[in-house]
């Protein structure tokens, strides 16, 4: 799956959507980010750092696990440790297999492959990762009816384009407990449904075959094995399911606050097919389409640039996906002076906070009726 570039894999989905011709932009774009990578004396994939990173995640994941199953003897000692596993489980996400996905965690596909196989043993098959964060949501970002990642169907409104209900107008408050229920649903529910349909929302995908096959269901066995099989050979039905409700309640949050916080905000376009695809195409060509659609956010603060695997930088994550996000921080005033220099939207929240005040008055315009809201 992870040998073919993604561009010939894009070919294969039925998204009849183009962008604009190429421009002068991206390639200016290109020759400077590059230029500074081949001069930078680091890899652009697979630095030191990355290698550093990964074994201080696992083994915090470690310690959290075995103090949640082994040592935690009341119920707030058992509530403390799975929050840290969930901060655990999620950072690796955001930096080994999201970058692995990529192909931006080493120069070599095996390894790639490997460490995007950690989704898998963390309950989310990362075939079906592939297909809608790498191909779908990186492909068309903030196009409804193609990025399933502002697709939550009639529970929330996430784009102008979709359609509203009464109840909408309380998404802003509902919506975070909704965030707790994502990663249950993944493990339990999409995965399954996206390989039995051969769908992710409307846009058809390939079933695993052969080998990807056996590694979904191997990933599955896997997961279940370390998150509820062993846990239960310790402890009663009750105490293992619930403390897999609350892990996962806070893991659904952290993961799509971090992800919503970089494309539903006020500063992010959405951008609908045009009538006429593929005739017609959306305007702006993808490298603008990527910049305007994406919000970066805290970018001078250490901790969230470390933790987040550098999704606080999103703009320059969907501009170079394939970099390894150690760059980030040092090509984002490349990209930040360019997109200036062609008239091209580059926004970034200064804090955490700011951007998720931003999340919050985003929902609220779009849980408005459309006749209220201002055009
Ligand atoms: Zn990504």
């Amino acid at each position: 799956m992870h040998r073919l570039p993604d561009r010939y894999l894009w070919r294969m989905l039925s998204v009849p959507i183009k962008f604009g011709v190429r421009s002068d932009f991206r390639k200016e774009l290109h020759k400077k980010v590059y230029e500074y990578l081949d001069n930078c004396g680091k890899p652009i994939r697979a630095p030191l750092a990355m290698y550093r990173k990964t074994a201080i995640l696992l083994a915090w994941l470690a310690l959290a696990y075995t103090a949640l199953v082994f040592i935690s003897s009341s119920w707030w000692q058992a509530l403390l440790s799975s929050a840290l596993m969930a901060a655990a489980i999620a950072g690796i996400g955001f930096n080994i297999p999201h970058d692995a996905g990529h192909g931006s965690y080493s120069g070599n596909a095996a390894v790639n492959r490997g460490m995007a196989f950690v989704f898998d043993i963390m309950g989310a098959s990362s075939y079906c990762w592939h297909w809608k964060h790498n191909v779908l949501h990186h492909g068309w970002t903030n196009v409804p009816g193609v990025d399933d990642d502002i697709n939550v169907g009639p529970l929330a409104r996430l784009a102008p384009q979709q359609k509203h209900y009464g109840f909408h107008r309380l998404q802003q408050y509902y919506l975070w407990g909704l965030y707790g229920l994502t990663t249950l649903k993944w493990q339990l529910v999409d995965d399954f449904k996206d390989i039995i349909l051969g769908r992710i929302g409307p846009r058809q995908i390939p079933r695993p075959k052969g080998m990807e096959l056996v590694l979904f269901f191997v990933g599955k066995a896997t997961w279940a094995t370390i998150f509820l099989v062993i846990p239960l050979m310790f402890h009663s039905f009750g105490t293992v399911l619930t403390m897999y409700l609350v892990t996962n309640a806070i893991l659904g949050v952290i993961t799509s606050v971090v992800f919503q916080m970089a494309h539903t905000v006020e500063e992010a376009d959405f951008v609908p097919p045009p009538p006429g695809a593929p005739e017609e195409r959306i305007q702006n060509e993808w490298a603008a389409h990527q910049a305007e659609t994406t919000v970066n956010f805290a970018p001078r603060n250490r901790f969230w640039t470390w933790y987040l695997g550098g999704l606080n930088y999103q703009i320059e994550h969907h501009l170079f996906p394939s970099v390894s996000h150690q760059h980030y921080p040092d090509i984002a005033p490349i990209v930040e002076q360019t997109c200036r220099a062609h008239n091209v939207g580059y926004y970034t929240h200064p804090s955490f906070r700011a951007a998720i005040a931003s999340h919050f008055r985003y929902l609220r315009e779009m849980g408005k009726p459309p006749e209220m809201a201002p055009a």
